[in-house]
């Protein structure tokens, strides 16, 4: 049977196109490799621009009984001070992503979406240079299906992505991120926590301390290639060296214990996005590099293009016409929406989380000056850089969204 639409992967971003394609009462099948509910490698932050999307999906509720709820962000520059940018309405739920993406994915099945799991996609099946279906392995045995437009959503390692040509493989914009979930973790803020402890970090690069609930958290390392290649250490080498040769490390990690394993996966940014469409088929999230590369948040851009992909398709169907120049909407839909949120986070990569000096300045600057605070950390970043730097940026709009 023809279907009208494939979903490969049932992350964040493959659930919500399916969810909204069928919504809009468009037959949908989403496939997945796994068998849910599974890990996924993450720092497990959902910033509040995830919210109005859980909201739009009927989950919020359903996720934000299973979050730690935090107030803001905490930041740490290579000399060791650490400044918190609280905000009692800035709610950021650390969620692991095992139970997240699990409610993410029932909302495509409730909303009508046919699911089926243990099916890995191997290719892309094209005619005449359109997509039209997939080959795949379902419990290891081959397997053909035809459609009328395939959405792939198969995250970072994305082989779909690599058939078209639009795999990213720039060592300055692909990070390389690892995380361990650790008990007895000390002296944790009511903030998602980011530490900047060296120069061999840079640009952007940081461990963070991500709270879980009592003195459990999520702890990671966010590197570039290109850095952890100069650096010589391995991923899981960093937050043993971050304990054993800084003050906040020592404070944090000094008596805690890892539960399980240390793991590392890759991230595709923004910084190297080339097309995410063709004729019968989009990409959507980390398949299409849309992580942002400042600080490595990939959940909220996952989503809305999986939601956006779907608004596009369903106009596209119902025309009959799902051919690459049809397709380009969702291409433009996607740089209007995250576009300016984009730019405005490589800026910041540019500007504060380069040079080690300039976090050292910007953190002294708050030290001194109140009116730099009250904010979020990015919002309070961009007044430093208007009021010190005449940077000139507009300070309506997210960090993540225009
Ligand atoms: C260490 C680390 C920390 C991060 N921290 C954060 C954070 O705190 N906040 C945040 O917003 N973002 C974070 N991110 C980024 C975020 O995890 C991703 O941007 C997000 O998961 C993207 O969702 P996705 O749906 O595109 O891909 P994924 O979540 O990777 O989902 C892809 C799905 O496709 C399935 N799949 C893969 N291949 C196939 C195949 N061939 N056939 C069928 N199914 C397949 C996979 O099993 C998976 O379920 C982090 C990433 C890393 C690596």
């Amino acid at each position: 049977m023809k279907r009208q639409v494939i979903v490969v992967g049932a992350g964040p971003g493959g659930s919500t196109a399916a969810h909204f394609l069928a919504k809009a009462g468009v037959d949908v099948l989403l496939l997945e490799k796994e068998k849910f509910p599974r890990d996924k490698i993450c720092g497990d932050g959902q910033v509040p621009n995830c919210h109005p999307l859980f909201k739009a999906m009927g989950i919020y509720d359903e996720i934000r009984q299973n979050a730690s709820i935090l107030h803001g962000t905490s930041i740490a520059s290579c000399n060791q001070d650490l400044f918190s940018f609280t905000n009692p309405d800035d709610d950021t739920f650390a969620t692991p992503r095992r139970i997240i993406d699990d409610i993410i994915r029932r909302s495509a099945l409730a909303a009508g979406a046919d699911y089926q799991e243990n099916f890995e996609v191997t290719e892309l099946i094209t005619r005449r240079g359109s997509v039209v279906g997939v080959r795949g392995l379902y419990r290891g045995k081959p397997m053909q299906l035809q459609s009328e437009v395939v959405v792939v959503a198969d995250g970072a390692h994305s082989r779909l992505s690599h058939q078209l040509g639009f795999y990213g493989e720039d060592p300055e914009w692909i990070f390389y991120g690892g995380r361990g979930y650790f008990d007895n973790v000390r002296e944790m803020t009511d903030t998602i926590e980011f530490f900047y402890p060296h120069p061999m970090f840079f640009p952007a690069g940081y461990i963070w301390v991500f709270p879980l609930g009592g003195q459990r958290a999520n702890v990671g390392i966010f590197i570039t290639e290109l850095a952890l290649k100069k650096s010589g250490m391995r991923l899981e080498d960093f937050i043993p060296w971050w304990r054993d040769n800084t003050t906040l490390g020592k404070l944090r990690m000094g008596e805690a214990r890892l539960q399980g394993e240390f793991k590392g996966w890759r991230l595709p940014t923004w910084g190297m996005a080339k097309e995410n469409y063709t004729g019968g088929a989009i990409v959507v999230g980390d398949a299409g590099n849309m992580i942002e590369p400042t600080f490595g948040g990939g959940l909220p851009h996952a989503m809305v293009a999986g939601m956006t992909g779907a608004q596009v398709l369903a106009a596209a169907l119902k025309e009959g016409d799902v051919s690459a120049a049809k397709l380009k909407a969702y291409r433009d839909k996607v740089d209007e929406l995250l576009g300016g949120g984009y730019a405005l986070l490589t800026l910041l990569r540019r500007r504060l989380f380069t040079e080690p000096k300039d976090l050292d300045d910007f953190l002294a600057a708050v030290r001194q000056d109140s009116s730099l605070l009250g904010f979020s950390g990015s919002q309070a970043m961009i007044k430093y850089l208007n009021k010190y730097k005449d940077a000139g940026i507009a300070t309506t709009g997210s960090a993540y969204s225009k």
